[in-house]
């Protein structure tokens, strides 16, 4: 087995040199290597395309992306043709970009599109940012920043009419769960799941909300759901006890089905089908995701609402996306959301990152087990 495969700090921070670049005589192999993996490299990293500054110059500024003034004026454009702002107030000029998560780029806005791509076909960040040669780091930097963009998603949604409501489970990480004094894990629902609230309307609304508990409670039932159901909705579920609070306080009808009941039907007679899909669906994508931080997993949520709510279409989400990127400006500072731990320092020999990433690309052609595998080893401060 390849060594190289267990590996997460294999590659890293740029993908744009070799490690024989610099150096004059090499083989003809090198030069191929070389010629290619900066073919790659262009490819991924070129310079704003005019569709590109098309779009950025579409979007509306009438306040400054400082300040908040509304004293802006147009002030000529930059290099690359993206219009230029200045603010009378703060005396700071500023493009459309400025204040979104598209600031500070040193990668054009339609490199993306192929991030958000995997993303929402739950690829992990690993192998999606190897797929983009984009540093790992990029990869999940870009990730807070989807959570940035999405993080009100989920807050005016309000169900109604038919509304299907069952909880999931997430596991805690090893190294936070609680066990018995002799080391065995508790029997029962577990004090080590972290409990999240799924629910489903039929005109396509999908609410996934963390309850911050390990066991539904009426407080924490009401908490997650009470503002997102309409009063006097019909609850279909499965008879859990905190869910009395949301019939009794939203005056809503229900019926109930026994879930052992439900086990036993074929899927498309069980009623609670759609919400057991939508279980199903966050499992499996949380799953490609092995190392998270649960303290993010609302952040995970509001994502799989997304990726799974419509439109279905996979260009059409990427661009819903990216109006909301550039229409909701939300700056989200490298320094803030990634830590400065030994997980980052893997990132800082470049040119061995490259070779070993070489020998990883060429080793790991089906490489999705592994990538399971190191992901699940993940340090704390690492998680995303
Ligand atoms: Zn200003």
């Amino acid at each position: 087995m390849c060594k190289y495969k267990d590996d997460a700090s294999s590659w890293g921070s740029s993908l744009k040199y070799l490690p024989w670049d610099h150096t004059q005589g090499d083989s003809l192999s090198r030069k191929l290597i070389s010629a290619t993996v900066h073919e790659w490299y262009d490819a991924k990293h070129r310079s704003s395309s005019i569709e590109e500054v098309a779009l950025i110059n579409s979007v509306e500024v009438i306040s400054c992306r400082l300040c908040g003034s509304v004293k802006v004026i147009s002030y000529g454009k930059y290099r690359n043709g993206i219009k230029r702002y200045f603010c009378k107030d703060c005396c700071h000029s500023f493009s459309a970009l400025t204040g979104t998560i598209f600031e500070d780029r040193k990668i054009p806005v339609s490199e993306w599109i192929e991030y958000l791509i995997h993303l929402f076909e739950f690829h992990s960040i690993t192998t999606s940012a190897r797929d983009n040669r984009n540093a790992y780091s990029t990869g999940r930097y870009w990730l807070f920043k989807v959570f940035a963009v999405l993080e009100d998603l989920q807050k005016d949604i309000v169900l109604e009419g038919n509304v299907f409501l069952d909880e999931t489970f997430f596991t805690v990480v090893e190294s936070k769960k609680r066990l018995k004094e002799n080391g065995k894990e508790y029997r029962g629902i577990s004090r080590n799941k972290l409990c999240v609230a799924a629910a489903y309307d039929e005109a396509g609304h999908i609410l996934l909300i963390c309850e911050s508990t390990s066991k539904p409670s009426f407080k924490s039932t009401w908490s997650a759901l009470g503002t997102h159901i309409k009063p006097e909705s019909h609850l279909i579920h499965d008879g859990e006890k905190s869910h009395r609070i949301l019939i009794e306080r939203l005056n809503l009808t229900h019926e109930e089905y026994d879930s052992d009941l439900l086990k036993k039907l074929p899927d498309d007679e069980n009623p609670l089908d759609p919400i057991n899909e939508i279980h199903s669906l966050a499992k499996r994508f949380m799953r490609s995701h092995g190392g998270y931080n649960r303290d993010n997993l609302q952040h995970w949520m509001n994502l799989i609402s997304f990726i799974l709510t419509e439109p279905k279409d996979r260009y059409e989400k990427i661009d819903l996306f990216i109006n909301m990127a550039l229409n909701s400006p939300r700056v989200v500072k490298y320094r803030n959301v990634m830590s400065k731990n030994s997980a980052n320092k893997r990132f800082i020999t470049n040119a061995v990152q490259i070779r070993t990433f070489f020998f990883q690309f060429l080793c790991d052609v089906t490489h999705q087990k592994s990538v399971f595998q190191y992901e699940g080893r993940i340090k704390p401060g690492g998680e995303i």
